[in-house]
């Protein structure tokens, strides 16, 4: 019965490079919360692609949207105007509560543009000496693959043989408002944080944290960046998850769950005085802003809003998460999350949590690992209470 299965997985194996390692299943298909595999089998769908699928899988809304914008224009490239991009980010400005936004393509890409425009902003407004702006990250983050990104990870092997790596950027520990306050300097122009940790395995720091850090910020002119691709438009039970602290970054970086999970759309948000260091050739993107993507990003917000998304997400996650802490299992350490991001680590003495997500896989639920100890729950916020209680049901059995 798994010969199709391992077929495929042969194929990606011997074409493909050996960047990743999946869970041994391929999917054909997905509806709503499900996805189908080449086998037959139905899974409940409890990643959602990393937060992309928030709206769920193959939203009719969103399908509609593309598919009539691809009966009339694709790309233009920046070159000329097209007539989506305005009324997409006139949704999008609505929605985030910015003057601007700048639309690219995948997240690592809206989060180097935030990089480059608080830099700027810095040189030119701020009057830090050129070439000698620092920004500050966290221990622990995950902004990103590209070669700028990964050379201020505190992760070993996403730099491992990848340097060298753009200076000017300065770690301090996630979570310690004190730690960030010490690392401030007169050449600091920015400080890049994700308000929880997802990559990192679902870090929620403590209360307080952003909303600190953030008038920090404030005190000494520095930007605050929030990386809320992955905590965005939703997922934490707010629409953005800074407002559980009722903070406005100065820099929005938003994406995966803005193309709906049909395309990808990402963009860096902020007010004129930070987007307007960008004149005409200073940066750019083929594909960022096309007319398809814009489209798909209108109909996204569109759904996440008018569906009321940002409410399921915090009704169905407090519950949720209520319900799992309720599990007497003798393998979890902790559950922990905000809305439908929750994290649940399996103890050491338990091992890993891979077996664990394949224990789930086996019984109809796709959930994966991250940072080795943490099953991470983050189905598409649509889903249903009545799915819910089926799926809390077989990760009792599983944790048991
Ligand atoms: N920032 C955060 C917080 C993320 O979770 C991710 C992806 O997981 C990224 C940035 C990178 O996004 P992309 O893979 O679209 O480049």
């Amino acid at each position: 019965a798994h010969d199709t299965t391992d077929r495929f997985l042969d194929e990606a194996s011997r074409f493909g490079a050996n960047n990743y390692k999946p869970l041994p299943v391929v999917l054909e298909r997905g509806d709503g919360v499900w996805v189908h595999d080449v086998e037959g089998r139905k899974y409940l769908d409890m990643l959602a692609a990393y937060s992309a699928v928030n709206q769920g899988h193959r939203h009719p809304r969103i399908i509609e949207a593309a598919r009539s914008q691809m009966e009339r224009l694709t790309l233009t490239s920046r070159a000329f105007h097209n007539d989506r991009m305005g009324p997409f980010l006139r949704r999008l400005c609505e929605v985030t509560g910015f003057e601007k936004a700048l639309p690219m393509n995948t997240g690592a890409e809206a989060v180097e543009t935030a990089i480059k425009m608080v830099r700027k902003w810095g040189y030119r407004v701020k009057g830090v000496p050129e070439g000698r702006a620092e920004i500050i990250v966290c221990s622990n983050n995950f902004h990103g693959r590209t070669t700028t990104i990964v050379g201020f990870s505190s992760e070993a092997q996403y730099r491992d043989g990848f340097g060298p790596f753009t200076p000017g950027f300065v770690e301090v520990p996630y979570g310690d408002a004190d730690a960030f306050e010490s690392a401030l300097t007169d050449r600091t122009v920015g400080f890049l944080v994700e308000p929880i940790q997802g990559e990192g395995g679902v870090i929620v720091p403590p209360e307080g944290y952003l909303a600190r850090t953030r008038a920090l910020c404030a005190e000494r002119d520095v930007a605050f960046m929030a990386d809320e691709i992955q905590t965005g438009l939703g997922r934490t039970g707010r629409m953005f998850c800074c407002d559980w602290e009722d903070v406005r970054p100065d820099v929005l970086i938003v994406g995966k769950a803005l193309g709906g999970g049909v395309y990808p759309v990402s963009a860096a948000l902020a007010d004129g005085e930070l987007m307007d260091v960008f004149h005409p050739g200073d940066h750019g993107s083929t594909f960022g802003g096309n007319p398809l993507g814009a489209a798909v990003g209108e109909a996204a917000l569109d759904v996440i809003v008018d569906e009321r998304l940002v409410e399921r997400s915090a009704e169905l996650g407090a519950w949720f998460m209520d319900e799992l802490r309720s599990i007497r299992s003798p393998h979890v350490k902790e559950v922990r999350g905000k809305g439908l991001m929750i994290g649940v680590e399996i103890l050491a003495s338990s091992g890993t949590a891979r077996p664990f997500c394949e224990a789930l896989q086996d019984r109809g639920i796709l959930a994966k690992e991250t940072h080795h100890q943490v099953i991470r729950f983050a189905p598409p916020l649509t889903i249903a209470r009545s799915d819910l209680e089926w799926a809390l049901g077989e990760i009792r059995e599983v944790l048991r």
